[in-house]
């Protein structure tokens, strides 16, 4: 069990489980309706005096249409819409309070919570710059749909404490909600009126994924994360196959996880080769080390597709060089895993004491991969401008320019 002691604004230090789910730490407020499970919103339905396929209605109105008010659901009689209000529900999804345009198209976002806390959320037209995450990317760039990535955050802030990330530096400050990291979700597609399937016209829906790579160990907070998973699939109608999961490798999450009988795929933030590199970079090693980790990934069982993704930051002279390249190609071939390698060039944070590596040396580790037949791929970072590329989070609020 891992425990997190904050001080609060009121000068009280709390100790917090860091496998509780978010409502116990005393978020959200109770009668959200974003959020909410199928069987949660028929309850509110029957308590109400309504019959139970109202709770769908509700359902399908909140994740599937996205409406943002009562008022919006006009498949409730008014009478009903008249009654949830005066029970003091509302559909209080998340709000983008502030937004950032990146040169290259990639939009940051400050996502509001009901508690004035933000987080992070990041929209990456055509793709996170790998392109390669789904199943399809192929058929990408001459379709009349628009394909985007959403990067999506799990807690305010991390407690995992990896040197190279800017997030880290913030520390813990609580987990999201299923409805917080749904609401993110639901907050772009509306911004951007993107079509998931036909539920909000008759144009050809949008293609888009989804990672949840942003800020935070979605691992630390797992059942609020599953939950919002479940909502996105069952109630936004994303598939499971475009949204991945990146761990920093909290082994006792992968275990949960190879049980799920539906879940997104799985990337690992592994980023060393040895546990010598890896506990200087992420002390979280100490926990778990590599040989660990693997034995808890050999239990995640892959369709015929797919593959794990290991991502791989590079950080000049402390992994990037070919003995750590010959090295991870040892790794991956001995562990017997089917996987692929996201090479992560370092973005420079403020206050982060490592060196981008070079151009030559990124390609150099590629080809080092790729000639072992490690698919291995380059991820071009994006959003620079805006403090949005990965490791980059932490709530700025400027831009670089
Ligand atoms: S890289 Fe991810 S897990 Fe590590 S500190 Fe940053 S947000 Fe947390």
């Amino acid at each position: 069990m891992m425990f997190l002691m904050r001080l609060t604004a009121a000068g009280n230090l709390v100790q917090f489980d860091l496998a509780e789910p978010a409502q116990q730490l005393g978020v959200g407020p109770s009668r959200a309706l974003f959020g909410m499970s199928l069987d949660e919103l028929n309850t509110i339905a029957l308590d109400l005096g309504e019959p139970a396929y109202r709770g769908q209605q509700i359902f399908d109105a909140l994740y599937r249409q996205r409406a943002d008010s009562l008022d919006a659901i006009t498949t409730l009689p008014l009478s009903f819409r008249a009654a949830l209000e005066a029970a003091g529900y509302s559909i209080a999804a998340p709000r983008i309070a502030q937004s950032f345009q990146s040169k290259d198209g990639t939009e940051r976002y400050l996502v509001e919570l009901a508690d004035g806390r933000t987080v992070e959320t990041v929209w990456m037209p055509e793709g996170d710059g790998t392109e390669e995450w789904g199943e399809d990317e192929e058929q990408s760039a001459s379709k009349p749909y628009r394909r985007a990535t959403i990067c999506v955050s799990s807690q305010v802030g991390c407690a995992v404490r990896c040197q190279f990330c800017f997030t880290a530096r913030m520390g813990l400050e609580r987990h999201l909600t299923a409805g917080e990291i749904a609401g993110q979700v639901t907050a772009v597609l509306n911004r951007h009126d993107v079509e998931i399937g036909s539920a909000r016209g008759q144009g050809n829906p949008d293609r888009i994924n989804l990672v949840f790579m942003g800020m935070g160990e979605p691992f630390h907070n797992y059942d609020n994360f599953m939950d919002a998973f479940r909502l996105l699939v069952d109630g936004v109608g994303i598939p499971a196959s475009r949204m991945t999961v990146s761990t920093s490798g909290i082994v006792p999450g992968i275990e949960a996880f190879a049980r799920e009988p539906l879940r997104p795929r799985l990337a690992i933030s592994l980023n060393a080769p040895n546990d010598d590199i890896r506990e200087r970079i992420m002390p979280i090693t100490r926990k778990w080390p590599i040989a660990e980790l693997v034995k808890a990934l050999k239990a995640v069982s892959l369709s015929p597709r797919e593959r794990l993704t290991f991502e791989y930051v590079l950080l000049a002279k402390v992994n990037d060089q070919m003995q750590h390249a010959e090295e991870l190609v040892s790794l991956i071939k001995g562990s017997g895993l089917r996987a692929k390698v996201n090479l992560i060039v370092w973005n420079p944070g403020p206050e982060l004491d490592f060196a981008m590596p070079s151009p030559d040396t990124v390609a150099a580790f590629q080809a080092a991969l790729r000639a072992a037949e490690i698919p291995a791929y380059i991820r071009r970072p994006r959003g620079l401008d805006i403090f949005a590329a990965c490791g980059q989070l932490k709530r700025t609020v400027e831009s670089s320019d």
